[in-house]
C-alpha cells in the first residue's frame, strides 16, 4: 500500500478495497484472519517438513487430517481428500472420506484413479470410458 493511499489490494481476490476494511467487499474474506493464517503458514517451511520426516512424525499430520475431516463433517460439510505419496518408484493415493454413503459410492475409486492420473500428469479426455480409467 502506497503512503497516503486509501485503498489496498485484497490478499485473496487482488481487487482494490478500502485500506481500513476488515472484510473484502468482493470476495467476503476476513482480511485479519487471512493475515493470521498467512503468518501461521509461514511457520511451516521446508525445515519444518525435513525435521518432521527425519523423526518419522508424518503420521501426526495425517492424524490432524483425520481430525479436520471429522470436524468438517460435524459442521455439515462432506469433505473428500486425495493424498498421493511417492516412495522410490511407487506412488499410491489414499482417499479420506468420513461420510459412509460417499465412501461406498462406486464413483470414488474412479475419482481416485482420475486424481492419480492428474498427479502423474496424464491428460484425460472427459469422454474417456470409465473402463479405460481403471487400466491407467
Ligand atoms: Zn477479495
Amino acid at each position: 500500500m502506497a503512503p497516503g493511499s486509501t485503498t489496498r489490494q485484497c490478499s485473496a481476490c487482488y481487487k482494490e478495497i478500502g485500506s481500513a476494511s476488515k472484510t473484502c467487499k468482493y470476495c467476503g474474506i476476513n482480511i485479519i484472519q487471512k493475515k493470521n493464517l498467512k503468518a501461521q503458514k509461514e511457520k511451516f517451511d521446508d525445515q519444518w517438513a525435513a525435521k518432521l520426516k527425519k523423526h518419522g512424525n508424518s503420521h501426526k499430520i495425517m492424524n490432524c487430517v483425520d481430525l479436520l475431516l471429522h470436524k468438517l463433517e460435524l459442521l455439515g460439510f462432506s469433505p473428500m481428500l486425495f493424498i498421493t505419496t511417492q516412495r522410490c518408484q511407487h506412488r499410491s493415493t489414499k482417499v479420506f472420506v468420513k461420510n459412509i454413503n460417499v465412501q461406498s459410492h462406486p464413483s470414488v475409486p474412479v475419482m481416485q484413479r482420475l486424481y492419480e492420473a492428474v498427479v502423474r500428469g496424464i491428460y484425460l479426455y472427459v469422454h474417456l470410458p470409465i473402463k479405460k480409467l481403471f487400466l491407467l
